[in-house]
């Protein structure tokens, strides 16, 4: 009888006699303690892109929510499940991060779901179908520009859609209060699977930047005459 595949034993028997036999007392801690992580990530579900490994995170550093295509859907109040709601009211309120990081991904299943609405549902509930039609005036502006090859349209959706999860975000009213007394500040993130680079959002102007290359050079002191 095999209770777990075999691939998942493997990792974990890594693990108990690897990473936590190194980090045991980190472990103790946070079990006695509790969690007080600084950051929540809210990524997608895409194999390829977990926040955990990207940000080289030790355990009890980052709050992870993940969805299809790493959205937020705006405030609303209904009753419904919501879980990545749930999930943004537990971090604020009681862990109170003082960021939170949309991380979006290059090659992103969702967003390109979101770009061929047409396309036949996977199962008769349309779950992506319905998710994804969260960002569906934003994907039809882009899908419908003829000047865009289809990889640019893909990479324009994946980095329009993060500013949209932001703009969503600040509709949460702990958000836009937190954030108004400098005590919460919103961040948007891109991943490129393929060359492993990670860009992130300028707040100001909204366009991404490689932090570790794209940085500004120190500005030059005027000569004095
Ligand atoms: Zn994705």
């Amino acid at each position: 009888m095999s209770l777990l595949p075999e691939h998942l034993l493997n990792g974990y028997r890594q693990f108990i006699e690897g990473r936590y036999l190194q980090e045991t007392q980190r472990y103790r801690s946070l079990a006695r303690d509790g969690q007080a992580p600084e950051t929540m990530v809210i990524a997608c579900c895409d194999s390829r892109a977990a926040p955990e490994t990207i940000f080289g995170s030790a355990p009890g550093e980052l709050f992870v929510v993940r969805n299809v295509a790493n959205l937020v859907p705006p405030y609303t109040p209904t009753g419904e499940f919501h879980g990545t709601s749930a999930a943004l009211e537990f971090a604020v309120q009681a862990l109170k991060v003082k960021h939170i990081v949309v991380m979006g991904h290059g090659r992103c299943g969702g967003i390109n779901a979101a770009l061929h609405p047409d396309t036949e549902p996977l199962s008769p509930g349309d779950f992506i179908g319905k998710w994804m039609s969260l960002i569906e005036p934003l994907a039809q502006s882009v899908a419908g520009n003829d000047m865009l090859t289809h990889s640019e349209k893909q990479t324009a959706l994946e980095r329009v859609s993060i500013r949209m999860s932001l703009a969503n975000l600040r509709t949460f009213p702990c958000v836009s209060i937190l954030e108004g007394k400098g005590r919460l500040s919103l961040h948007g993130a891109w991943f490129d699977i393929s060359t492993g680079e990670l860009w992130a959002m300028d707040a100001q102007t909204g366009d991404f930047h490689r932090p570790l290359v794209d940085v500004d050079p120190e500005p030059v002191a005027a000569e004095q005459p």
